[in-house]
């Protein structure tokens, strides 16, 4: 199933969404009699899914094109996790680049997840436009990503029962300020501008995904600057719920965004950091595709 935050006539409602169909059936309203909420959100849903899933299905239908898309979750309980570093091609190129104020250069490949997180107000959802911060920053960077939904929430969770956890999967973009980073030497603040953390276009459900072996690509312009395969993380899924679940409790809706591949901006030399008018699309297999601009 693909589920959808969307607004139609200015009323914001979830929905099933059928991308080859070109449509979307509203299920808000089976959300809010359940909850008893004015206004249906991913949470609600995710949280109360078991009771809802029975009752979901396809009624009115909403060509695509009269709808907009938001972003699936734009109110995660907690900042969204993200992961550095955990592909091995990116590890070395963002060593190389001098960039990366946590390493030497030769320590290329960590011993552990990086974790770090960026904040809600960051979050946009596709085909909105990314600030370009030209006050803050001249080194904006994009990065392709394939995020993890949780669902059914816990502590300690076992790597084998991991993905038993898992609502979903949809794409981020870890769009980052790479001179803040440096700067900063902590990565949250040049992950953290408004807007650098476009998602979507929907959440695709656990049960339609192996999320072990997915193509990622991400084009800028016309360019495919990153092409890899989620089969080639170095910290798997259920190795980074088990290492965040150690001692952080997850609960429906945190997201974790698993990492880039290689070809960010900073892996050319020169590098190519993003401009004024450029469009960086990513797509991952089975879960859309999320395109934003550059403002
Ligand atoms: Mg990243």
């Amino acid at each position: 199933m693909k589920l959808a935050a969307f607004k139609y006539k200015g009323e914001k409602d979830l929905g099933i969404i059928d991308p080859t169909e070109n449509y979307i059936s509203p299920i808000g309203s089976l959300v809010s009699d359940l909850t008893k909420q004015n206004l249906p959100d991913m949470i609600t849903l995710i949280s109360n899914f078991d009771n809802l899933k029975d009752k979901l299905r396809i009624s009115k239908k909403i060509d695509i094109q009269e709808i907009e898309i938001k972003a699936p979750i734009s109110n995660p309980p907690k900042n969204i996790f993200c992961i550095g570093k955990n592909y091995f091609a990116h590890a070395q190129e963002f060593t190389k680049s001098g960039f990366d104020a946590t390493s030497k250069r030769g320590d290329n490949i960590p011993d552990n997840p990086i974790i770090f997180t960026k904040p809600q107000t960051a979050i946009i959802g596709p085909n909105a436009p990314i600030m370009n911060h030209q006050e803050l920053t001249k080194q904006l960077d994009y990065e392709a990503e394939l995020a993890v939904i949780i669902g059914v929430g816990g502590a300690k969770i076992h790597h084998e029962s991991a993905l038993k956890h898992v609502f979903g999967y949809t794409i981020i973009n870890d769009i980052t300020a790479r001179d803040l980073q440096l700067k900063h030497r902590q990565w949250f603040i040049g992950k953290s501008l408004d807007t650098s953390c476009p998602m979507g276009p929907w959440i695709t459900t656990s049960d339609e995904i192996d999320s072990g072996n997915l193509s990622i690509k991400c084009w800028v312009n016309d360019e495919l600057r990153q092409n890899a395969n989620t089969g080639d993380l170095i910290f798997d899924i259920p190795t980074l719920i088990e290492t965040i679940s150690a001692g952080v409790t997850l609960q429906p809706g945190d997201i974790i965004s698993t990492g880039t591949p290689a070809g960010v901006g900073i892996g050319f030399d020169p590098p190519k950091f993003l401009l004024k008018g450029d469009t960086i699309k990513i797509e991952i297999e089975n879960l859309g595709t999320l395109m934003n601009y550059v403002e």
